[in-house]
């Protein structure tokens, strides 16, 4: 294919990490170790999220299994084999280049004030180094929109990014600050163990685009007009309007300390399980329903047993299968009686 930064060249690159690899690899357990729960990394992307599980590639078949309690599909040990976050032939050789040299900016003059570095004083940062800071994140969004099928921008700013990453070296301070951009930093305490907790991942639902990458959050917003607050377990508060760095004279982190991260990552987790397993519920309660009656339920329907099995919300993970089919059984009986 041609390469979709320069649209000129034959895009001949292999192994082109589309989240910087010197942020996530810590995070993906991808140096090795033998911490048995590390090297995860999770799609927060579908609409049922979360459940595909992706493997560090050096992941053992055994090892994989062992993990997941059973044996592995051809397409889960595909997916092992693959370097996590990279594409091959996408991109071309030069455009690597301009992909290199923001990240290593970024690296060199940034990521040490906050990775390893003494913040836990502090609620946010400022920097002055805006275009180093906003095109470092703009290409892990621009990026992510080229490889990844469910993450959108719209044609307008897929264009403003590509334009701005090309000529990274001649535009201006002014031209790179058109879109808000949120950066929260995850103090991540306790040794490069302790990082292979975070995650790495995005949604798909924008407003924000929100990418996860291991110490990071990015929340980018692609119009002034789209910023308000969103609820994402505890990554904004009140103060989120400060965070959406638009136009700005210097650009402010958010910085959530270790406990916060640690709160953050156990919601984020929890309330994505749930989610996976009332639609599974929901799944099976169509199946079901087909089965006994030969039509679909309602989504209505669908959703008032939803309601039912939700109504305790701290049980939902641990229904037990007998309690899944009372309940089901009780659902049924009752809309048979009217
Ligand atoms: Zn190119």
């Amino acid at each position: 294919m041609t390469c979709p930064l320069c649209i000129n060249n034959e895009g001949n690159k292999k192994n082109t990490h589309y989240f910087t690899d010197k942020i996530i690899r810590s995070c993906l357990n991808l140096d090795g170790g033998n911490a048995r729960e590390t090297g995860f990394y999770f799609d927060l992307s579908n609409d049922t999220a979360f459940v595909e599980f992706n493997f560090q590639r050096e992941t053992s078949i055994e090892k994989l299994e062992e993990t997941l309690g059973r044996g592995a599909t051809d397409q889960e040990i595909e997916q092992a084999k693959k370097i996590p976050f990279s594409v091959d032939y996408v991109f071309c050789t030069d455009c690597e280049a301009i992909f290199t040299e923001i990240e290593e900016a970024f690296i060199e003059n940034i990521l040490p004030k906050l990775r390893n570095a003494e913040i836990h004083e502090y609620a946010s940062l400022e920097f002055e180094e805006i275009k180093i800071i906003r095109l470092f994140f703009y290409i892990q969004v621009w990026r992510t929109a080229v490889c990844e099928e469910s993450f959108k921008l719209s044609r307008d700013t897929f264009e403003k990014l590509r334009l701005i990453i090309l000529n990274h070296k001649t535009i201006t301070e002014e031209q790179v600050k058109e879109f808000p951009l949120s950066i929260s930093y995850m103090e991540t305490l306790g040794g490069e163990k302790a990082y292979t907790s975070n995650f790495v991942g995005f949604t798909s639902d924008r407003n924000p685009n929100l990418i996860i990458m291991n110490d990071f959050v990015i929340q980018f917003h692609e119009s002034i007009e789209h910023v308000k607050f969103f609820d994402f377990y505890n990554l904004n508060d009140e103060h989120f309007i400060e965070f959406a760095n638009y136009k700005e004279e210097v650009f402010k982190v958010r910085i959530l300390h270790d406990a916060e991260r640690k709160a953050f990552l156990r919601a984020m987790v929890r309330e994505e399980k749930v989610k996976v397993t009332l639609s599974f519920y929901e799944e099976k309660f169509k199946e079901l329903w087909f089965k006994l009656f030969s039509v679909n339920p309602s989504s209505a329907l669908s959703q008032e047993f939803i309601n039912v099995i939700a109504k305790e919300q701290d049980s939902v993970l641990s229904h037990t299968r007998e309690n899944i089919m009372r309940l089901t059984t009780e659902f049924i009986s009752e809309k048979l009686k009217l």
